[in-house]
């Protein structure tokens, strides 16, 4: 093997309780979590203080057995054992790219699979996450976009996707040494980039973020999330108000033709109603950007005119522009603009006074940079297909 060569790994995994059994308490708000505690007897009265606790147990120290929670009465770990689980989803393999980007494959109940991407960067690490199981919208560039969405993901596996990471990197605190925050985070930053579309999850998204930047747990700051959305301007007032996190938009085009076809939602929400609600986000200020995503296609919406006409139309928007190298998969329908094009292309909009950082793409040995994503099933249900038409057999006859 090549020194630069991915790694493989598959995860063994001890099989956990199904869905039908004990509640899951992860993904409970605070509220809900004392709810439901006061529901299997917990005293009113001791219901904040228990909630507390338990929060603390799952989200700061990462523990997941009640027996290890050892600030609880003895009786009262067993009555939380029987009627409970602290569980995260499965993580079914793990590939590192040469570039050190971690791909983790993960497994919800109904046997769906998502993916979560670690990126490990010199200042920051930041985690890709998924919100949906596939994507119910058809962006042309996006490999998801090929996949049906198959459900909405639930707050327990939104955030049990960063949970499952910071196992994978070892970041829990250990009991008794510490409180864990000594040194910079490998995990210090969320991005909503995976697959689907965060805003047509809202509740889910909203519930998992909230517990994510909860300072008595994972404590991510909202400063250090971003949710990108391609454009689902109901729901962009209330990721403000109820999520208060960073946003970034799938523009990718700058005149309503181009942008019908590479992101169909469009149809829906145009550009200038997309703009409005842009303007109105209320956050908006100098050092609270939002952030323009821009995938590179060649000569589809990279031209020097394309560039003006951005920055033109985000005229008195804070705002940063993202180019992003469109990172091709099997059967994409487009091509990677040239280095040069880009470079040109950026050279405009930070001339117009946007940061207009090119994104270097993390992972493709792997498939793990954007628009690559897709449920390795799927995949493979998509390869049998090809095999049956290449031996010119119904799919029928073939193993599943
Ligand atoms: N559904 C959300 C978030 C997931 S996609 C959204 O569309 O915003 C994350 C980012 O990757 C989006 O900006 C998306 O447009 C971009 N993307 C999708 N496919 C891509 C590809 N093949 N190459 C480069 N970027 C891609
Ligand atoms: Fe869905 Fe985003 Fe892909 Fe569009 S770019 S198909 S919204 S995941």
């Amino acid at each position: 093997m090549s020194a630069s060569a991915p790694i493989t790994q598959d995860v063994m995994t001890i099989p956990r309780k199904l869905p039908e059994g004990p509640l899951n308490l992860v993904g409970l708000t605070r509220e809900q979590l004392r709810e439901t505690l006061i529901g299997v007897g917990t005293p009113e009265k001791q219901a904040k203080m228990r909630t507390n606790q338990i929060w603390q147990w799952i989200y700061h120290w990462g523990v997941r057995d009640f027996s290890e929670m050892t600030n609880l009465a003895k009786e009262y770990r067993a009555l939380l054992a029987d009627n409970f689980v602290v569980a995260v989803p499965e993580m079914v393999s793990k590939h590192v790219s040469a570039d050190g980007t971690r791909k983790y494959l993960v497994r919800i109940a109904g046997g769906h699979e998502v993916e979560t991407v670690y990126i490990p960067e010199t200042d920051r690490g930041t985690l890709c996450i998924s919100s949906q199981v596939g994507c119910t919208l058809t962006c042309s560039f996006c490999h998801t976009g090929t996949q049906k969405l198959v459900r909405n993901l639930t707050a327990a596996e939104i955030v049990g996707q960063i949970m499952l990471a910071r196992d994978d990197l070892g970041e829990w605190p250990e009991p008794g040494v510490g409180s864990g925050e000594a040194g910079p985070r490998l995990l210090s930053n969320i991005v909503l980039m995976g697959m689907g579309e965060p805003l047509y999850n809202f509740e889910a998204v909203r519930n998992a973020m909230n517990i994510a930047m909860d300072g008595e747990g994972i404590s991510l700051s909202r400063r250090r999330i971003t949710l990108s959305t391609s454009g689902v301007v109901p729901e962009i007032a209330r990721t403000a108000e109820e999520i208060g996190c960073m946003l970034a938009i799938s523009f990718h085009a700058t005149t309503d033709d181009v942008r019908d076809k590479l992101v169909p939602i469009n149809k829906k929400w145009n550009i200038e109603e997309l703009l409005t609600a842009l303007r109105a986000y209320p956050k908006l200020s100098n050092s609270e950007r939002i952030t323009f995503e821009y995938v590179m296609l060649k000569d589809v919406n990279d031209s020097d005119e394309d560039a003006r006409r951005l920055v033109k139309l985000i005229k008195g928007i804070p705002a940063k522009i993202n180019l992003i190298p469109f990172n091709e998969w099997p059967g994409s329908p487009y091509e990677r603009s040239d280095w040069s094009r880009i470079e040109a292309f950026a050279d405009i909009v930070h001339k117009a006074g946007y940061a207009s950082p090119i994104r270097t793409p993390r992972g493709e040995d792997i498939m793990a940079a954007c628009g690559q994503l897709k449920s390795a099933t799927e995949r493979a249900r998509k390869s049998r297909k090809e095999i049956a038409a290449e031996v010119g057999l119904s799919t029928g006859l073939l193993p599943q």
